[in-house]
C-alpha cells in the first residue's frame, strides 16, 4: 500500500522525536512492502518565524490532502509574547478544526515494565491501569469567543446537541470494542452545557444497551483517577476537562513521554501526536522520550491505514525495548540502562520484525 503522510516536526523536541518515529515507519514499510511518502509541513513557532503565521493556509491544505498527519509538538518561550491569535498553539487549534477531527482518543495504559515509574502506590498500580479518554476536540471553551475588555476577560463555553452526540457515539463505540463501560464526565451540578451533555449521553445510551453508562462530576473524576484508576474503561468528556484529565492520567502511567493519541473526524484522515508539548527544557539534548510519537505512528497504521499487524509489530518492538531494560531519562530507574532519544529509536527500529 502507498500512503502519503504529512509530517509536522514543530518546535522544541518535536524534530528529534518525529525523526525516530519516521525511522520506525520506514523500517515497517520495508518489512511489510508498503510505501510511505512524507510531506513536510511547517506549523507552530517555526512557521511564525518563516511566514509570520503559525499555520498558513497552504500548510493546512497539505494536511487535509494527506492520508494522515504525524505531529511532534509546537510552542516554546520564544513565542510567548506574540499576540494570542498568532501563538504556536493557535496553529494546532486551526489544524484540528481544519481537519475536522472532533474526537481525540488518549489511552492511559501502564506498561508492566514501568510499574515502578508510576507515582501511585504499588497496591493501586497492581490492580491495573488501562483506560481510554475520548475527548471532544473542536468545541467548548477553547473554540468559544475570547475577549478582554478593560479589567474583565471572557471565554465562552458552548456545545450543541449535535456536537455532543457525535463524540458521545465515539465514546459508546469505543466502549463496545473494550469492556463495555462508559463513564461520562461533566460538571452538571453547575454548568448548563454539562446538563445538556448528560441528557444527550443518556438518550444515546438507549441505542447502546450493551454498554453500561455511568456519570461522574469532573472534580470527582480527577480524584478517582489517582484513587482507583482500575475502575475506568472508557471516559468520554468535553474539550477542556479532557485536556486536563488526560494529562493527569498520563502521569499515573509513568511519563507523559510514553502516551500517544489519535484524533479523527468523519474520514480516515487522522491526526496522530504524542500528548506532551515541545519540552523546551530538554530540546536538542538527546534526552526526549520518542515512544509517545512512535506509538502515535502505530495508531496511525491501526486506525487510519487498516494495518493492525504492522501496528502490533511496532508495539511489540517497544515492549521488547522496555523488556531489555532500556530507559530514557524520564523513566529511568535503578538497574536500567539509560539511553538517549536517538538510541531509543535505533533499538526499537532494530527490534521490529515481521510477525
Ligand atoms: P511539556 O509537555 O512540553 O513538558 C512538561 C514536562 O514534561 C517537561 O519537564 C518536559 O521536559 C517533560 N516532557 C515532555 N515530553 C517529554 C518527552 N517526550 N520525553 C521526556 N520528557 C518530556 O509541557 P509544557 O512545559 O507545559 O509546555 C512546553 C511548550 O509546549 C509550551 O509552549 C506549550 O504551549 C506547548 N505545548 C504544546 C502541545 C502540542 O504541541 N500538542 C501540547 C502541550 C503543550
Amino acid at each position: 500500500m502507498t500512503k502519503n503522510i504529512a509530517v509536522i516536526r514543530g518546535d522544541g523536541i518535536g524534530p528529534e522525536i518525529v525523526e525516530q518515529a519516521l525511522r520506525v515507519l520506514d523500517k515497517t514499510a520495508e518489512l511489510y512492502g508498503h510505501t510511505f511518502n512524507y510531506t513536510d509541513v511547517d506549523m507552530g513557532g517555526c512557521a511564525i518565524d518563516k511566514y509570520g503565521d503559525p499555520l498558513p493556509e497552504k500548510e493546512l491544505q497539505k494536511c487535509i490532502d494527506s492520508d494522515s498527519v504525524l505531529l511532534g509538538a509546537v510552542g516554546g518561550d520564544k513565542w510567548n509574547d506574540v499576540p494570542g491569535h498568532m501563538r504556536p498553539e493557535k496553529g494546532l487549534l486551526r489544524l484540528r478544526e481544519g481537519m475536522g477531527v472532533y474526537s481525540n482518543n488518549r489511552p492511559a495504559k501502564i506498561w508492566q515494565q514501568l510499574a515502578d515509574a508510576s507515582p501511585l502506590k504499588k497496591s493501586i498500580v497492581d490492580k491495573g491501569i488501562d483506560f481510554i479518554i475520548v475527548r471532544e476536540l473542536i468545541g467548548g471553551i477553547y473554540f468559544g469567543e475570547h475577549k478582554t475588555e478593560g479589567d474583565t476577560a471572557t471565554d465562552v463555553l458552548k456545545y450543541s446537541e449535535s456536537e455532543i452526540e457525535r463524540i458521545g457515539r465515539i465514546g459508546f463505540e469505543t466502549a463496545q470494542k473494550r469492556n463495555k463501560r462508559l463513564c461520562s464526565v461533566e460538571k452538571s451540578n453547575v454548568l448548563d452545557s454539562s446538563r445538556l451533555w448528560k441528557k444527550v449521553m443518556h438518550s444515546l445510551a438507549e441505542e447502546y444497551p450493551d454498554v453500561e453508562l455511568s456519570d461522574m462530576l469532573v472534580d470527582n473524576c480527577a480524584m478517582q483517577i489517582v484513587k482507583n484508576p482500575s475502575q475506568f474503561d472508557v471516559v468520554v468528556t468535553e474539550n477542556m476537562f479532557g485536556d486536563i484529565l488526560s494529562d493527569e492520567a498520563s502521569m499515573i502511567t509513568g511519563s507523559i513521554g510514553m502516551i500517544p493519541s489519535s484524533s479523527l473526524g468523519a474520514t480516515t484522515c487522522g491526526l496522530y501526536e504524542p500528548i506532551h508539548g515541545s519540552a523546551p527544557d530538554i530540546a536538542g539534548k538527546d534526552l526526549a522520550n520518542p515512544i509517545g510519537t512512535i506509538l502515535s505512528a502505530a495508531m496511525m497504521l491501526r486506525f487510519s491505514f487498516d494495518m493492525p499487524k504492522e501496528a502490533d509489530a511496532i508495539e511489540d518492538a517497544v515492549s521488547a525495548y522496555l523488556d531489555a531494560g532500556y530507559r530514557t531519562a524520564d523513566i529511568m530507574s535503578e538497574g536500567m540502562t539509560q539511553v538517549g532519544c536517538r538510541k531509543c529509536g535505533d533499538i526499537i527500529t532494530e527490534n521490529l520484525k515481521k510477525e
